[in-house]
Parts: C-alpha cells; structure tokens; sequence
C-alpha cells in the first residue's frame, strides 16, 4: 500500500521526446501522479519531482535526450528526477551517470512508476536503476488514455513489436508485440466520453499486429470501438502496409466514425532496399493498398513514413523511391534521414549514403510532399466541412481538423472559447498566410 501523504501538495515537471505513445504515456504518468496528490509545475516554477520519457529513434534523439535531462535538472536543482522511455531501456548505465538523476526505469517497471518514486521519494535513494535486461522480459503492457493538454485523447490500444526491420532498435526498448483487451480498451474509450472527449487516436508501436496476446483481431478492435456512443472521430496513427487488410480499409470506409486519414509508413520505394531493411512487403502490395483506400474513400488523407539514406540505398534505389511516390496518390510525406544505430543488423550492409546525399534526397521529397499536400488542400476549398476546434491562447488564431485531416484556420477575430472541442460546419477559402492551413470562409 502506498502511502499517497508523501506525495500530497508536491509538483512535477514533465518532458516528453519522441512518438505519439510517449506523449500519451507521460500524460498517463502525469494522471497517475495527480491521483496521488501531485500538482503539475506552471511554467517556471521549481518542481519537486522532474519525469523525463526518452526517445532513442535515431542518434540526434539520443543526444536530445542528453540535453533535456541536464535542462531539467538545472532548471528543477532540488528536484527527485525520474527518466524513463526508450533511451532510458536502452542506455541505463549512461543515463544513471547523468548528474542530477535519481531513477532510471525501463520498459518492463514504468507501469510501476508509484511504487518505484514512492521507494526513492521517501528514502532519497538516489541514482537507482530498474531494467529489464532482455527484450523477451519485457512483458508488462502500460496502459495510456490521456488527452493532456490536447483535444485529441490518445489510445494506447499495443506496445512493442515483433519485426525487426534492420535498422530499428524500437523492439529492443519497447519489447515484443503484446495488447490489452478489446473489453478493457472500449471501457477507456467509454471513460473519455465521459471526460467530453469527441476523437480518440489510436497509438501503439506496430498497431496492426494488434491480437498477439489476447486472440483478437485489429479489425474486431476497430469495431467495437466504431460502437462506442460518443466517439465522433477515431484515427490511427500508423499502419503497416501489410496489416493495413482489405477488410480493415472496407470496413472503416463503411463506418460510423473512422475518418477517412492514414498514416502508412513505406520507408523505401525500392523493393531493394524494403529487402535490406526487411521489410514485410513489396512496392506493388503498397501500391495496391493505396488504390483500393482511393478508391472507397477518394477523399482519405494518406500521410507516408520514408526513409532517406539507408544502408544500401544507392542513386537508382533513390530516384526508383521518388518516382514511385511522385506517380502514387498520397497526400504528405513524412521524411526522416537514416541514422546508424549500435547493434543493428543494418550496419552488416557495405553501401553508405554520405550526409550531403542524403540531405539533398530529403529536401527533394520534402518539396515532393508539399506540392502534393497543396494539391490536396487545394481541392477542397470552396467546400463545406465539419472541424473539430482546439482550445488556442486568447486573441489567437484557433485551429482544428477536417475529417480527413485538413488543417483549417479561423481568424482571432472570429475563434470563440466556446469553440473549443466542438466539431462545426464552415465553408472552407483560401490558404492562410504560411499555407499551412485553410482559412474559414464563414461558420454554418
Ligand atoms: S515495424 Fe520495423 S520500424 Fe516499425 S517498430 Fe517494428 S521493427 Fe521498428
């Protein structure tokens, strides 16, 4: 039994880095926290305890982290600081080093976070390390339905992931593939309609292979939430291409609530380079399933996942990932250069990509990407359609979300508190001022 007296009246200071899971987890710890009697830190006052969820995709992150932890702890000196995340299940020993840190938890003891802080609050047991040392131990499923500071609630419907593409370390921090159940995960999402909460957004590491631990299948996830009285917008936020079923895209195409937006990483156009990085699928699978998404749903916003400058992806590997995507109908792009990571297979593959090339290939998908988002937006204008607001700071603009995912702007002068988390129809105009979003013609 933990004795919450400790923790009555204490503040915390929360960072977060990395992927859509990690914010919903901090958020997750935070609610944890709150229970217990913990208030959050405003900005600039000192916390008691500092939580730092770490991010390990590539080595700029590992360095971001680095640098996050010594910003927390100089900005919070008194404060008890915990570190968590991948970095964290990866790389203990370093971050146990770091001056100023009290706890290390890895993957396996986060969802124990209580218990673990009460230990160390209590008796100033500084720089204790807890971590699962082998990926297969990893086996604990922490679950996460947290909106913090955002309209959208996050779902953390699985964890970790059986693949191992050759250049990820994800499964040795995050574990293998494992889910709750579907019961437990409705019951959360009946929980956030009771919070207000009116869109919920799937996360996990490979969502797909939802199922492996409890017997169930993503799709009979998908609807049992499509049930779910209250929910008006569901998205996922990403897909394997060869989990992405043809039943799966039928059956959101039909749905009450599943918006018509994807998010499908790719990684390579080449099927060279999908063969280096063992991949699960060829350029034509991808192909196919973009077709068959366009063709049910010829509004959807698919968002891609590429990879530039791997091991192995030479000059004609390249322009074959280009031309693939220039001929293929997806609407963003989201470009992330290759990073050589300790310990993964993809350092076995002789061909290195300099840093100046692989610069030059994102700047060239980057730009690939806005043109085709522009086009996409650009459709749309003159059309009526339904957005979810987001709360935004007084005499500012507000900002919401189409249902496939255009990004919709009302003026200052328009934005009303009272907007905030409701979906409204507007007639769409032009481009704001930095194009990154579409104006409101006028308020239905
Ligand atoms: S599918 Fe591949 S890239 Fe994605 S988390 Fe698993 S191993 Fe990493």
């Amino acid at each position: 039994m933990i004795d919450s007296s400790i923790f009555q009246g204490k503040k915390a200071a929360y960072f977060t880095l990395g992927c859509k899971l990690n914010f919903s987890e901090t958020s997750t710890f935070a609610k944890m926290l709150q229970e217990m009697g913990v208030l959050t830190a405003a900005k600039g006052e000192e916390a008691d305890i500092c939580l730092i969820n770490t991010c390990s995709v590539t080595e700029v992150a590992d360095h971001k982290c680095r640098q996050a932890i010594h910003r927390m702890v100089r900005q919070h000196p008194h404060a008890f600081v915990v570190v968590t995340g991948c970095y964290a299940q990866l790389k203990p020993e370093a971050v146990s080093k770091i001056e100023g840190v009290d706890l290390v938890l890895g993957a396996n003891e986060k969802a124990h976070l209580i218990q673990f802080l009460s230990d160390g609050f209590v008796n100033r047991n500084r720089v204790s390390t807890y971590k699962t040392e082998k990926t297969k131990d990893i086996k604990t499923f922490a679950p996460s339905c947290s909106r913090g500071n955002r309209t959208r609630y996050f779902l953390k419907v699985q964890d970790g992931c059986d693949y191992f593409c050759t250049y990820c370390t994800i499964p040795y921090a995050r574990g293998f593939s494992r889910n709750p159940t579907i019961a437990s995960l409705v019951r959360q999402a009946e929980e956030a309609v009771r919070e207000g909460g009116k869109e919920i957004v799937l996360t996990g590491v490979n969502i797909g292979d939802f199922g492996k631990t409890t017997g169930e299948t993503f799709l009979d996830l998908v609807k049992a939430l499509d049930d779910v009285e209250g929910i008006a917008r569901y998205r996922i936020s990403s897909l394997e291409p060869d989990l992405l079923t043809d039943e799966l895209i039928d059956f959101c195409a039909k749905s009450r609530a599943f918006m018509p937006h994807y998010h499908i990483p790719l990684q390579s156009g080449s099927d060279t380079v999908l063969k280096l990085m063992h991949r699960h699928y060829d350029r034509q699978l991808f192909a196919d399933k973009i077709h068959l998404i366009k063709s049910v749903m010829p509004d959807a916003f698919i968002g891609v996942d590429v990879m530039v400058g791997c091991r192995g992806e030479t000059p004609d590997c390249f322009e074959e990932t280009y031309d693939f995507l220039n001929t293929l109908d997806v609407t963003q792009l989201h470009v992330f250069p290759y990073s050589e990571r300790p310990g993964t297979a993809a350092l076995k593959i002789p061909y290195v990509v300099s840093d100046a090339d692989k610069r030059e290939r994102s700047k060239r998908l980057l730009d690939l990407s806005d043109e085709k988002t522009h086009a996409f937006y650009q459709r749309y204008i003159g059309q009526d359609a339904e957005v979810l607001f987001e709360k935004a700071p007084r005499g500012k603009a507000m900002h919401g979300f189409t249902k496939n995912y255009i990004r919709v702007e009302l003026s200052p002068s328009e934005a009303r508190e009272e907007y905030d988390n409701q979906l409204i129809q507007v007639r769409l105009a032009d481009f704001n001022h930095d194009q990154t979003a579409l104006r409101v013609e006028n308020l239905k």
